[in-house]
Protein backbone atom coordinates (compact mmCIF):
# COMPACT_ATOMS: atom_id res chain seq x y z
CA UNK A 1 0.00 0.00 0.00
CA UNK A 2 1.50 3.55 -0.96
CA UNK A 3 2.13 5.99 1.73
CA UNK A 4 -0.61 8.54 2.50
CA UNK A 5 -2.08 11.17 4.42
CA UNK A 6 -5.10 12.63 5.44
CA UNK A 7 -4.94 17.02 6.80
CA UNK A 8 -6.52 17.88 9.82
CA UNK A 9 -7.98 20.45 9.97
CA UNK A 10 -9.02 22.58 13.72
CA UNK A 11 -10.80 25.63 12.58
CA UNK A 12 -11.21 27.94 15.39
CA UNK A 13 -12.83 31.20 16.36
CA UNK A 14 -9.13 32.84 15.76
CA UNK A 15 -6.99 30.91 13.86
CA UNK A 16 -6.91 27.82 11.77
CA UNK A 17 -4.08 25.29 11.82
CA UNK A 18 -3.72 22.64 9.69
CA UNK A 19 -1.29 19.86 9.02
CA UNK A 20 -0.49 16.68 6.95
CA UNK A 21 -0.74 13.86 9.17
CA UNK A 22 0.53 10.19 8.90
CA UNK A 23 -1.13 7.01 9.83
CA UNK A 24 0.45 7.18 12.60
CA UNK A 25 -0.71 10.90 13.79
CA UNK A 26 2.82 11.96 13.01
CA UNK A 27 2.71 15.48 11.85
CA UNK A 28 4.34 16.24 8.14
CA UNK A 29 3.73 20.09 7.44
CA UNK A 30 1.62 22.71 9.35
CA UNK A 31 -0.45 25.48 8.23
CA UNK A 32 -1.90 28.50 10.63
CA UNK A 33 -3.80 31.31 9.19
CA UNK A 34 -5.71 33.97 11.39
CA UNK A 35 -9.43 34.02 11.35
CA UNK A 36 -10.75 36.71 13.20
CA UNK A 37 -13.69 38.30 12.32
CA UNK A 38 -14.24 36.48 8.59
CA UNK A 39 -17.45 36.24 7.19
CA UNK A 40 -18.41 32.78 5.92
CA UNK A 41 -17.69 32.94 2.63
CA UNK A 42 -13.97 34.38 3.44
CA UNK A 43 -13.60 32.03 6.15
CA UNK A 44 -14.27 28.83 3.69
CA UNK A 45 -11.58 30.75 1.17
CA UNK A 46 -9.01 30.46 3.78
CA UNK A 47 -10.21 26.60 4.75
CA UNK A 48 -9.47 25.63 1.15
CA UNK A 49 -6.16 27.37 0.50
CA UNK A 50 -4.70 26.64 4.05
CA UNK A 51 -5.89 23.02 2.91
CA UNK A 52 -4.39 23.21 -0.49
CA UNK A 53 -1.03 24.64 1.28
CA UNK A 54 -1.09 21.57 3.21
CA UNK A 55 -1.81 19.26 0.24
CA UNK A 56 0.91 20.47 -1.62
CA UNK A 57 4.01 20.27 0.96
CA UNK A 58 2.48 16.56 2.55
CA UNK A 59 4.88 14.40 0.12
CA UNK A 60 2.62 11.38 -0.13
CA UNK A 61 -0.91 11.37 -1.66
CA UNK A 62 -3.70 12.82 0.41
CA UNK A 63 -6.65 10.91 1.27
CA UNK A 64 -9.09 12.71 3.04
CA UNK A 65 -9.52 15.73 4.90
CA UNK A 66 -10.85 16.16 8.66
CA UNK A 67 -12.29 19.05 10.54
CA UNK A 68 -12.67 20.27 13.82
CA UNK A 69 -15.07 22.50 14.59
CA UNK A 70 -15.99 25.13 17.78
CA UNK A 71 -19.91 23.82 16.85
CA UNK A 72 -22.29 21.37 17.58
CA UNK A 73 -22.64 18.94 13.73
CA UNK A 74 -25.95 17.34 13.60
CA UNK A 75 -24.13 13.72 12.13
CA UNK A 76 -27.82 12.87 10.71
CA UNK A 77 -27.85 15.91 8.07
CA UNK A 78 -24.23 16.87 8.49
CA UNK A 79 -25.45 20.64 9.71
CA UNK A 80 -23.73 23.05 11.60
CA UNK A 81 -26.11 23.95 14.06
CA UNK A 82 -24.31 26.72 16.30
CA UNK A 83 -21.46 27.99 15.16
CA UNK A 84 -19.87 29.21 18.44
CA UNK A 85 -17.70 32.13 17.60
CA UNK A 86 -17.87 30.88 13.83
CA UNK A 87 -20.00 31.75 11.18
CA UNK A 88 -21.19 28.75 9.99
CA UNK A 89 -24.75 28.00 10.97
CA UNK A 90 -26.42 25.58 9.11
CA UNK A 91 -24.24 24.75 6.17
CA UNK A 92 -23.75 21.20 5.22
CA UNK A 93 -20.01 21.92 6.52
CA UNK A 94 -18.82 18.83 5.07
CA UNK A 95 -20.69 18.03 1.34
CA UNK A 96 -19.52 21.81 1.02
CA UNK A 97 -15.59 21.38 1.48
CA UNK A 98 -15.64 17.78 -0.27
CA UNK A 99 -17.29 19.50 -3.30
CA UNK A 100 -14.67 22.31 -3.18
CA UNK A 101 -11.48 20.11 -2.35
CA UNK A 102 -12.25 17.37 -4.41
CA UNK A 103 -11.43 14.51 -1.95
CA UNK A 104 -13.34 13.17 1.28
CA UNK A 105 -14.18 15.43 3.74
CA UNK A 106 -15.44 14.30 7.91
CA UNK A 107 -16.27 16.85 10.75
CA UNK A 108 -16.43 16.87 14.20
CA UNK A 109 -16.91 19.38 17.30
CA UNK A 110 -13.11 20.40 18.26
CA UNK A 111 -12.98 18.80 21.55
CA UNK A 112 -14.04 15.42 20.23
CA UNK A 113 -11.23 15.12 17.84
CA UNK A 114 -8.68 16.80 20.68
CA UNK A 115 -10.11 13.33 22.57
CA UNK A 116 -9.75 11.23 19.65
CA UNK A 117 -5.70 12.22 19.52
CA UNK A 118 -5.23 12.33 23.16
CA UNK A 119 -6.98 8.80 22.54
CA UNK A 120 -5.09 7.49 19.44
CA UNK A 121 -1.45 8.58 20.46
CA UNK A 122 -1.46 10.70 23.75
CA UNK A 123 -2.01 10.16 27.38
CA UNK A 124 -5.37 8.39 27.08
CA UNK A 125 -3.63 5.61 24.30
CA UNK A 126 -4.65 2.24 25.08
CA UNK A 127 -7.44 3.44 27.58
CA UNK A 128 -10.96 1.58 27.21
CA UNK A 129 -12.61 4.76 29.29
CA UNK A 130 -11.50 8.36 29.04
CA UNK A 131 -12.76 11.76 29.07
CA UNK A 132 -10.46 14.40 27.51
CA UNK A 133 -11.30 18.01 29.43
CA UNK A 134 -9.89 20.93 26.96
CA UNK A 135 -9.48 24.27 29.48
CA UNK A 136 -9.01 27.03 26.94
CA UNK A 137 -11.43 30.31 26.50
CA UNK A 138 -14.31 27.77 27.25
CA UNK A 139 -14.22 24.59 28.43
CA UNK A 140 -14.17 21.95 25.45
CA UNK A 141 -13.91 18.07 25.68
CA UNK A 142 -14.78 13.97 24.36
CA UNK A 143 -15.61 11.13 26.40
CA UNK A 144 -14.21 8.05 25.01
CA UNK A 145 -16.46 5.39 26.68
CA UNK A 146 -16.04 1.54 25.89
CA UNK A 147 -12.97 2.13 23.51
CA UNK A 148 -14.74 4.19 21.08
CA UNK A 149 -15.55 8.42 20.74
CA UNK A 150 -18.61 8.62 22.19
CA UNK A 151 -20.79 10.98 20.28
CA UNK A 152 -24.83 10.30 21.95
CA UNK A 153 -27.71 10.15 19.42
CA UNK A 154 -27.39 13.52 17.18
CA UNK A 155 -23.34 13.75 17.32
CA UNK A 156 -23.32 16.20 20.19
CA UNK A 157 -22.09 14.47 23.79
CA UNK A 158 -18.77 15.27 25.09
CA UNK A 159 -20.18 18.90 25.67
CA UNK A 160 -18.67 18.90 29.30
CA UNK A 161 -18.05 22.61 29.68
CA UNK A 162 -22.00 22.99 29.38
CA UNK A 163 -22.22 20.47 32.71
CA UNK A 164 -24.73 22.47 35.14
CA UNK A 165 -23.11 23.09 38.35
CA UNK A 166 -25.13 25.71 39.79
CA UNK A 167 -29.23 25.85 40.26
CA UNK A 168 -29.37 29.43 39.39
CA UNK A 169 -26.28 30.77 38.17
CA UNK A 170 -25.20 33.43 35.43
CA UNK A 171 -26.11 33.25 31.89
CA UNK A 172 -23.27 30.96 29.99
CA UNK A 173 -20.94 33.20 27.85
CA UNK A 174 -20.99 30.71 24.90
CA UNK A 175 -23.99 31.49 23.17
CA UNK A 176 -25.43 28.43 25.25
CA UNK A 177 -28.48 29.28 26.92
CA UNK A 178 -27.40 27.44 30.43
CA UNK A 179 -27.17 28.94 33.24
CA UNK A 180 -24.14 27.81 35.55
CA UNK A 181 -22.12 25.61 33.16
CA UNK A 182 -18.78 24.64 34.49
CA UNK A 183 -16.96 26.73 32.03
CA UNK A 184 -18.39 29.88 34.20
CA UNK A 185 -15.94 28.73 36.79
CA UNK A 186 -13.38 26.88 35.63
CA UNK A 187 -12.03 28.22 31.98
CA UNK A 188 -9.33 30.17 30.71
CA UNK A 189 -12.32 32.65 31.30
CA UNK A 190 -12.76 32.27 34.60
CA UNK A 191 -9.15 32.41 35.59
CA UNK A 192 -9.16 35.39 34.03
CA UNK A 193 -11.55 36.70 35.80
CA UNK A 194 -10.58 35.31 39.35
CA UNK A 195 -7.03 36.61 38.75
CA UNK A 196 -8.88 40.44 38.38
CA UNK A 197 -10.58 40.41 41.26
CA UNK A 198 -7.63 38.85 43.55
CA UNK A 199 -5.70 42.18 41.55
CA UNK A 200 -8.41 44.32 43.14
CA UNK A 201 -8.11 42.73 47.19
CA UNK A 202 -3.79 42.66 46.87
CA UNK A 203 -2.75 45.83 45.33
CA UNK A 204 0.85 44.48 46.56
CA UNK A 205 0.95 41.50 44.88
CA UNK A 206 2.29 40.32 41.30
CA UNK A 207 -1.20 40.24 39.67
CA UNK A 208 -2.32 44.06 40.66
CA UNK A 209 1.30 45.35 39.57
CA UNK A 210 0.90 43.78 35.86
CA UNK A 211 -2.68 45.18 36.18
CA UNK A 212 -1.23 49.06 37.07
CA UNK A 213 0.97 48.44 33.68
CA UNK A 214 -2.40 47.68 31.54
CA UNK A 215 -2.23 44.64 31.06
CA UNK A 216 -5.32 42.09 30.86
CA UNK A 217 -4.74 39.45 33.54
CA UNK A 218 -5.16 36.77 30.52
CA UNK A 219 -4.27 33.50 31.20
CA UNK A 220 -1.16 32.77 30.17
CA UNK A 221 0.08 35.63 32.21
CA UNK A 222 -1.67 34.48 34.93
CA UNK A 223 0.21 31.37 34.67
CA UNK A 224 3.65 32.87 33.67
CA UNK A 225 2.99 35.09 36.89
CA UNK A 226 2.01 31.96 39.22
CA UNK A 227 5.35 29.64 38.04
CA UNK A 228 7.33 33.07 38.97
CA UNK A 229 5.92 32.31 42.56
CA UNK A 230 3.47 35.45 42.90
CA UNK A 231 1.14 33.94 45.70
CA UNK A 232 -2.26 35.52 43.74
CA UNK A 233 -1.52 33.99 40.98
CA UNK A 234 -1.18 30.97 42.06
CA UNK A 235 -4.22 31.15 44.50
CA UNK A 236 -5.98 32.20 41.23
CA UNK A 237 -4.80 28.96 39.11
CA UNK A 238 -5.33 27.18 42.67
CA UNK A 239 -9.19 28.28 42.67
CA UNK A 240 -9.72 27.14 39.41
CA UNK A 241 -7.74 23.95 39.60
CA UNK A 242 -9.78 23.04 42.63
CA UNK A 243 -13.48 23.84 40.86
CA UNK A 244 -11.84 21.57 37.97
CA UNK A 245 -11.50 19.21 40.30
CA UNK A 246 -15.17 19.16 41.05
CA UNK A 247 -15.86 18.93 37.76
CA UNK A 248 -14.06 15.99 37.32
CA UNK A 249 -16.07 14.36 40.37
CA UNK A 250 -19.15 14.31 39.01
CA UNK A 251 -17.31 13.27 35.61
CA UNK A 252 -15.84 10.26 37.59
CA UNK A 253 -19.25 9.34 39.04
CA UNK A 254 -20.61 9.08 36.35
CA UNK A 255 -18.35 7.40 34.06
CA UNK A 256 -16.03 5.65 36.67
CA UNK A 257 -12.84 6.54 33.85
CA UNK A 258 -9.51 5.20 34.00
CA UNK A 259 -7.98 8.31 32.47
CA UNK A 260 -9.05 12.09 33.27
CA UNK A 261 -7.00 14.09 30.40
CA UNK A 262 -6.84 17.79 30.75
CA UNK A 263 -5.39 19.89 28.23
CA UNK A 264 -6.15 23.54 26.26
CA UNK A 265 -4.36 26.68 27.06
CA UNK A 266 -4.93 26.46 30.72
CA UNK A 267 -2.84 22.95 31.29
CA UNK A 268 -0.11 25.35 31.05
CA UNK A 269 -0.11 25.90 34.09
CA UNK A 270 0.29 22.36 35.39
CA UNK A 271 0.82 20.83 38.36
CA UNK A 272 -0.31 24.02 39.73
CA UNK A 273 -3.74 23.28 38.18
CA UNK A 274 -3.53 19.47 38.58
CA UNK A 275 -2.33 19.08 42.13
CA UNK A 276 -5.08 20.67 43.56
CA UNK A 277 -8.11 18.93 41.32
CA UNK A 278 -6.86 15.04 42.00
CA UNK A 279 -7.30 16.99 45.48
CA UNK A 280 -10.49 17.70 45.54
CA UNK A 281 -10.99 14.79 43.48
CA UNK A 282 -9.72 12.40 46.34
CA UNK A 283 -11.83 13.90 48.58
CA UNK A 284 -15.24 14.23 47.53
CA UNK A 285 -15.29 10.87 45.78
CA UNK A 286 -15.03 7.37 46.40
CA UNK A 287 -12.35 5.51 46.61
CA UNK A 288 -13.85 2.67 44.46
CA UNK A 289 -13.49 5.38 41.46
CA UNK A 290 -10.20 7.52 42.44
CA UNK A 291 -7.90 4.60 43.63
CA UNK A 292 -7.44 3.65 39.56
CA UNK A 293 -7.87 6.94 38.29
CA UNK A 294 -4.81 9.14 36.74
CA UNK A 295 -5.27 12.95 35.91
CA UNK A 296 -2.70 13.45 32.76
CA UNK A 297 -1.57 16.53 31.20
CA UNK A 298 -2.36 16.77 27.84
CA UNK A 299 0.19 15.03 25.49
CA UNK A 300 -0.35 17.25 22.58
CA UNK A 301 -0.85 20.96 23.00
CA UNK A 302 -2.40 23.93 21.02
CA UNK A 303 -1.89 20.99 17.92
CA UNK A 304 -4.70 17.94 19.49
CA UNK A 305 -7.51 19.56 17.44
CA UNK A 306 -5.90 19.43 14.43
CA UNK A 307 -4.32 16.32 14.72
CA UNK A 308 -7.69 14.73 15.87
CA UNK A 309 -8.76 16.17 12.85
CA UNK A 310 -6.50 14.21 10.66
CA UNK A 311 -7.29 11.04 12.95
CA UNK A 312 -11.04 11.75 12.10
CA UNK A 313 -10.52 11.61 8.76
CA UNK A 314 -8.22 8.27 8.69
CA UNK A 315 -11.48 6.51 10.72
CA UNK A 316 -13.81 7.84 7.46
CA UNK A 317 -11.72 6.43 4.85
CA UNK A 318 -11.88 3.22 6.67
CA UNK A 319 -15.64 3.41 6.90
CA UNK A 320 -16.03 4.10 3.35
CA UNK A 321 -13.74 1.39 2.12
CA UNK A 322 -15.57 -1.14 4.34
CA UNK A 323 -18.64 -0.04 2.82
CA UNK A 324 -17.18 -0.86 -0.86
CA UNK A 325 -16.11 -3.94 -0.21
ZN1 LIG B 1 -23.10 26.48 28.68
Amino acid sequence: MPARRTIGVDLGGTKLLAGAVDPRLGVHHRVQRTVTGLRQRALLDVAVDAVAEARESAGAEVAAVGFGLPALIDRRTGKVVVGVHTPLANLVFADVMAERLGLPVFVDNDGNNSALAEHRAGAARGVSEAIVLTLGTGIGGGLILGGQLYRGARGGAGELGHMEIDFDGNLDDDNCPGRGCAEMFASGRALEREATRLAAERPDSGLARALATGRTLAGPLVTELAHDGDPAAIEAVELIGARLGVVITSLVNIFNPQVIVVGGGVIAAGELLLAPARAVVAARTFPFFSEELRILPARFGVEAGMIGAAALAYDGLAELEAAAR
